[in-house]
C-alpha cells in the first residue's frame, strides 16, 4: 500500500481539472497547490508578484519557470503539504517536470500518480466559452483561450509521456457528471493504493 498521496492533475483548459481538483484533495485530505489560483490570488490582491505576472497571465502566455518553481518549492515546503498534495496546473512543461524533480529527490519523494484529464477539444471549447460569460476570467478572451490550447498541446501534453514512462499516469475520461468523473479518479487511485485510509 501507497502511504502518501503526492499527486499532479493535467489536463486541458476547460477540462474541469480545478474542480476535480478541490474534490480529490479533500476527499485524500491533502492541499490542493494550484499555481493558476496562486497567481490569481496575488493579481487580485495587487501584491508586487501579482503586478508582475498581470500582463502575461492575461495574454495567455507562461510565466517564467524560475518564478513559477520558486512559488511551488515554497508552498511544497509547507508543514501541511508534507505528508502528500495535489498539484494543479505545475508542472506545465519539460523543464518544470525537471525541476520538480530536483526537489522532490532532494527531499526523498517523489510524484505517486498522474490523473490525465481527457476532454475532446470541442467540449472544452464549448466549457471555457460558458465559464467566460459566468465568470470573466481576464484570460478567458478568444486570443488568450486559443494561445493557451496552443501551450497545452505543444508544451504540456508532452509531460504526460514522460509520466507515462514511470507507470504512473492514470487516464480519465473527462466528459460526464461531476460526480461520475470524482468516483472514475478516485478508483483509478484506490487502485494504487491511494486513497484516506492509507494517507492517514
Ligand atoms: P488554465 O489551465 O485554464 O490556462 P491556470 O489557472 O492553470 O489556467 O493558469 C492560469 C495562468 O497562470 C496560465 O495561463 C499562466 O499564465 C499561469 N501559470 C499557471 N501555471 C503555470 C506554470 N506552471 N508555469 C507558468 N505559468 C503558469
Amino acid at each position: 500500500m501507497t502511504s502518501s498521496a503526492r499527486l499532479l492533475i493535467v489536463g486541458p483548459q476547460g477540462s474541469g481539472k480545478g474542480t476535480q481538483a478541490a474534490r480529490i484533495a479533500e476527499a485524500l485530505g491533502i492541499p490542493t497547490v494550484s499555481t493558476g489560483d496562486v497567481f490569481r490570488a496575488n493579481i487580485q490582491a495587487g501584491t508586487p508578484l501579482g503586478e508582475q505576472v498581470k500582463a502575461i497571465t492575461a495574454a495567455g502566455n507562461l510565466v517564467s519557470d524560475e518564478l513559477t518553481g520558486q512559488i511551488v518549492r515554497d508552498r511544497l515546503s509547507e508543514a501541511d503539504a508534507a505528508g502528500g498534495f495535489l498539484l494543479d496546473g505545475y508542472p506545465r512543461n519539460i523543464q518544470q517536470v525537471g525541476d520538480l524533480d530536483a526537489f522532490l529527490t532532494e527531499r526523498g519523494e517523489s510524484l505517486d500518480a498522474v490523473i490525465e484529464l481527457n476532454v475532446p477539444r470541442d467540449e472544452s471549447i464549448a466549457r471555457l466559452a460558458l465559464r467566460a460569460k459566468e465568470q470573466g476570467r481576464t484570460d478567458d478572451t478568444d486570443e488568450a483561450i486559443a494561445k493557451r490550447l496552443s501551450i497545452y498541446e505543444s508544451e504540456t501534453a508532452p509531460i504526460l509521456d514522460v509520466y507515462r514512462e514511470r507507470g504512473i499516469v492514470d487516464t480519465i475520461d473527462g466528459v460526464g457528471s461531476l460526480d461520475e468523473i470524482t468516483a472514475r479518479i478516485t478508483d483509478a487511485l484506490s487502485a494504487r493504493g491511494i486513497s484516506r485510509a492509507a494517507t492517514v
